[in-house]
């Protein structure tokens, strides 16, 4: 397995927040939804460019990622 490179890492992860970056639909008090996700700032040309989001909200979004790619990888060494 190619070892993956850490700009494809911190793609993946961008994506990942991109993801979960609140669409206005999940069901949440605005209050709620602002403390347990993430939220969207700024739209460029479609992309979301910009986001808003407690510090531990990120961190467990980029955790997963990295959990998902230490399950890829066959787990802890
Ligand atoms: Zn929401």
């Amino acid at each position: 397995m190619p070892t993956e490179s850490s700009t494809d890492l911190t793609a993946r992860i961008a994506a990942a927040i991109r993801d979960a970056a609140c669409a206005g639909d999940c069901g949440d008090t605005e209050e709620e939804c602002a403390a347990q996700r993430i939220q969207p700032c700024v739209w460029q040309g479609g992309v979301l460019t910009e986001v808003l989001g407690a510090p531990e909200v990120f961190a467990k979004v980029a955790a997963a990622v990295m959990q998902v790619d230490v399950l890829a990888n066959g787990g802890p060494r």
